[in-house]
């Protein structure tokens, strides 16, 4: 069952940020990125955080982890990937639905890292989501074709 005011769970605009639905999962452009290609792996069903989840659920996230990291490394050509899964929101956990970041890492004062204050500085748009379609296509070829859920 949804949380009361969960952004996950309610906020219809996320919708455009999908990249990938195996009904287990949603894999969405971060709306807030902070390096170009930054990307969220949530669960469909709502836990708060990492505590609350079944180790099934959790394994599903690490698997689609790795599937996803391989991918950005291939499309968006970083030198590294960080993946978070902050719990709690003195962990810097924002919105209180459990998931995983995947956050390119490119070299040192390129323009798609993160900045000294935290942000990569703007609101993603549409041009940005767009940039995720070879990710789209690849998730399709590796892992199935899976249609978003409405
Ligand atoms: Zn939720």
């Amino acid at each position: 069952m949804a949380a009361l005011m969960c952004k996950f769970c309610d906020d219809r605009t996320l919708k455009d940020g999908i990249i990938f639905d195996d009904g287990v999962c949603t894999v969405l452009a971060s709306k807030y990125p902070t390096s170009r290609g930054h990307m969220l792996i949530i669960p469909k069903s709502h836990y708060e955080n990492i505590f609350d989840m079944p180790v099934e659920v959790l394994e599903h996230i690490f698997y689609l982890t790795k599937e996803f990291n391989s991918m950005a490394m291939s499309v968006f050509k970083p030198i590294g990937i960080k993946n978070v899964f902050n719990s709690g929101a003195v962990a810097d956990q924002r919105i209180l639905h459990a998931h995983m970041h995947v956050i390119p890492v490119y070299e040192e004062n390129s323009k798609y890292n993160v900045k000294a204050d935290g942000s990569w500085g703007k609101e993603i748009t549409k041009s940005d989501i767009a940039e995720f379609d070879l990710i789209k296509t690849e998730a399709m070829l590796r892992l199935g074709t899976h249609k978003a859920s409405p």
